[in-house]
């Protein structure tokens, strides 16, 4: 690319966050409003906000659990898959009394 104005070749100008070809005489090819266009619209921040994650409270289903902490002897419990689909699915316990929370290894 010349410029129109002198003939020169056009060189990369840095403009902003953009690059424009320009020429040592001021000219410039395209324009700033160009530029703008061309920048990515920002995603709703609103909408990236997840789902408050429900309390699982008393919809649990019951086991018998002994709590590490506090030694009652039922606790809620659900299954977490993990990363990894051939592995078993995790057991988490949460004790009914002191709602105390932890991993079943067995
Ligand atoms: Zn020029
Ligand atoms: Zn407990």
């Amino acid at each position: 690319m010349f410029c129109p104005t002198c003939k020169s070749l056009l060189v990369p100008k840095k403009i902003g966050k953009g690059m424009v070809m320009g020429c040592s005489c001021g000219y410039t090819a395209g324009s700033k409003s160009t530029l703008i266009v061309k920048e990515t619209v920002k995603k709703d921040p609103k909408a990236a906000v997840d789902v408050v994650d429900q309390d699982k409270g008393e919809t649990l289903p019951l086991t018998d659990a002994s709590c590490p902490k506090c030694g009652n002897d039922k606790a809620y419990y659900w299954l977490i898959q993990t990363r990894a689909s051939d592995e078993p699915e995790t057991k988490f316990l949460r004790c009914a009394a002191c709602k105390h929370t932890w991993r079943d290894y067995s």
